[in-house]
């Protein structure tokens, strides 16, 4: 690679400055952030159904609020907003919504956006069942399941769950539906997804409802009923009076029945939906149905019909065509309600619904029976007993499935707790090991603080104790060495000289009329006085000489390898060196001088005591002579 000259370094600078400029401000052009937060936000808020107008009209306001916020050639969040509009607020025919939903399928496997590929085939799913049937939108839900649990986007699996259920529900495969609603209720509640929890709980009612579980069924209904209420959601409190008035008429309470439903119609037109409103027709033309009112089923028909035919929903074509026959029979057309229930039993048998084909036989045997048409009345009067014992195998069938799935979950819930229990055991574990090491830091740097307190402790101690040993060894007046020192270093001077054949000598130095300086000058004189010989004979010694104070005004001298001779002329100058001593400045005419007696050691005979007694007894000697002299016990002493 060449090296690039700096003329050219510059200019790789000046274009990739260029290139990040051009990225940066394509990134800002495409995403204005404040746009596309904002989108977010309320795309988020409808996702989760915290924005839940309860009617179309101001559904569509909010969706078109989040398309105007699309940021330009966005194409995730422009497929967002589209799988929105398809599941929240499509109102066109179900064929148009498959076409729009396919496109988005299309678009969004085009740009590998995964949720919006799910969320499409919920869509597709839902148009599908208002087009043809419901066990055909199966097909969808199941894509859209897989797809979500391949991603392992637990969210979205529990809203395919939710679709299929519902389905499954239609479809009377309602133990199926229960396993997947309940699979759904763990999610959403395990999630904090409140609403959807609450929308799904309605779901658990219905699918109780068509097992024949009416008690359970009422408890979830009568509950989501009061929040309904509680948050004036009527929307939730519309589909729980429907659900309620379905399920008194299944229970024959038809009163309480046609209260629900009155309840729920004055609703479903306050919000202004229409297929729910067909829906209760449809539901109060049972009851009068069940009751004998079949002028007034026929009329309630008449009502549904329009809201089905507009919102292009065929899904309850069987039960509009049942509950027909059925006022048609009770008014004594027969033949009318014959060929509706034909007509009835077809779209009954594409869609699998047992119950209502019994329902259907039942009620055309009869039709039979009063036109007199014995053979088709046995006919449909075995295929009953037929299809009721195909209900009694669903019945335990789904008993079977129930049975297994609350089974499993067990297991599962065991499982789960046992992992739990494990995890919390480890965390334990892990926490006390966390503690144990926090302590075990705390007790290093505790020791540490520790050893480095004693360390000091004992540079101190060991200070304190040099101190004191210098001053037990040192004469605090004059600050030469103490009897106690000089003793000790003339007894070591002395086996040294011994040992290397050495002579040595000492000197014992006595002040003359020392008592007489203190009486004529005071004893703090004295002291000065003191203090000054003992820094005189230092002055005179040689460096390795001794010096010490005995006590009182008298001292030791010590002389390492040196002659009795040497020792002679030294004492000498130190006595002359007293005597001239100027004291002047402490007391004027004071003078001193000093007797010194000298003595060599033998060292055949000679220990300290005894040198130094002879020093002694010859410092006496010098006394005796007249002081201010210097005498040895030998004959040879000097005179001045
Ligand atoms: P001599 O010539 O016979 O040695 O006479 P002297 O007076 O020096 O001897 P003596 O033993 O009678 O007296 C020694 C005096 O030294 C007595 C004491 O008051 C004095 N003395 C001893 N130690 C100290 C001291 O530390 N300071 C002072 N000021 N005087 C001391
Ligand atoms: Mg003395
Ligand atoms: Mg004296």
């Amino acid at each position: 690679m060449p090296i690039p000259t700096p003329r050219a370094t510059l200019t790789l600078r000046f274009v990739s400055m260029l290139l990040l400029c051009v990225l940066l401000g394509r990134a800002f052009a495409t995403v204005p952030p404040g746009k596309a937060e904002a989108f977010d936000q309320l795309a988020g808020q409808l996702e989760r159904g915290e924005i839940a107008p309860d009617n179309q009209a101001d559904m569509l306001k909010v969706l078109q609020q989040v398309k105007g916020l699309v940021p330009p050639g966005d194409a995730r969040r422009e497929l967002r907003y589209r799988y929105l509009f398809c599941i929240l607020g499509m109102d066109a025919s179900p064929a148009e919504g498959i076409a729009y939903a396919d496109q988005g399928l299309a678009d969004a496997r085009r740009i590998g956006y995964v949720e919006a590929e799910v969320n499409f085939h919920f869509c597709r799913g839902s148009n599908q069942e208002s087009l043809t049937t419901s066990r055909d939108a199966l097909v969808d839900y199941d894509a859209g399941i897989a797809l979500a649990r391949r991603h392992e986007n637990t969210r979205l699996v529990a809203d395919g769950l939710t679709w299929r259920g519902s389905v499954q529900s239609l479809l009377g495969e309602h133990a199926l539906a229960l396993v997947d609603f309940l699979e759904a209720q763990k999610f959403y509640e395990t999630s904090g997804a409140p609403i959807e929890s609450e929308q799904n709980l309605f779901n658990i009612a219905v699918a109780y409802r068509r097992l024949g579980e009416s008690a359970q069924a009422r408890d979830y209904l009568d509950k989501l009923l009061a929040l309904g209420e509680q948050r004036h959601d009527r929307a939730q409190q519309l589909a729980a009076h429907m659900q309620l008035g379905f399920l008194d008429s299944d229970v024959g309470e038809q009163a309480s029945a046609e209260s629900h439903l009155h309840k729920a119609l004055a609703l479903a037109r306050a919000v202004e939906n229409r297929s729910q409103e067909a829906g209760i027709h449809l539901g109060l033309a049972q009851v009068d149905n069940q009751q004998g009112r079949y002028a007034q089923a026929l009329e309630e028909l008449a009502l549904a019909q329009p809201g089905f035919a507009r919102t292009g929903d065929r899904s309850n074509r069987d039960m509009v065509l049942l509950q027909t026959a059925k006022a048609h029979a009770g008014l004594g057309l027969h033949d009318q309600a014959i060929a509706e229930y034909a007509q009835a039993e077809t779209l009954l048998q594409q869609s699998g619904n047992l119950r209502y084909l019994a329902e259907l036989l039942d009620a055309r045997a009869r039709s039979y029976q009063a036109l007199n048409r014995l053979e088709p009345e046995v006919t449909d009067l075995r295929r009953l007993v037929k299809v009721r014992e195909a209900l009694d195998r669903k019945a335990h069938s789904d008993n079977a499935t129930l049975m297994n799935y609350q089974f499993q979950t067990a297991q599962r819930d065991q499982e789960s707790r046992r992992l739990a229990a494990d995890r919390a055991l480890k965390e334990q574990q892990l926490q006390s090991l966390e503690h144990v090491r926090r302590w075990q830091r705390v007790a290093l740097v505790l020791g540490g603080v520790l050893i480095l307190m004693l360390l000091w402790l004992a540079a101190r101690q060991f200070r304190r104790s040099r101190k004191l040993h210098r001053l037990a060894m040192t004469d605090p007046l004059t600050g030469i060495a103490n009897r106690r020192h000089i003793e000790e270093l003339a007894r070591r001077a002395l086996g040294d000289a011994r040992a290397q054949g050495e002579s040595l000598c000492v000197l014992v130095l006595d002040v003359d009329h020392f008592k007489s300086v203190n009486d004529a000058f005071g004893h703090a004189v004295g002291d000065q006085v003191l203090v000054r010989i003992a820094q005189a004979c230092r002055q005179v010694l040689r460096r390795f000489d001794l010096l010490g104070r005995m006590g009182g005004e008298e001292f030791l001298i010590v002389l390492p390898d040196t002659s009795l001779d040497v020792a002679l002329q030294i004492a000498e100058r130190l006595r002359r060196k007293l005597e001239s001593l100027p004291l002047g400045n402490l007391a004027p005419g004071l003078e001193v001088t000093a007797s010194v007696g000298a003595a060599e050691a033998d060292h055949e005979s000679d220990d300290l005591p005894e040198l130094i007694r002879r020093a002694d007894t010859a410092m006496y000697r010098a006394k005796d002579a007249g002081r201010n002299r210097v005498e040895t016990l030998a004959a040879r002493a000097s005179v001045v």
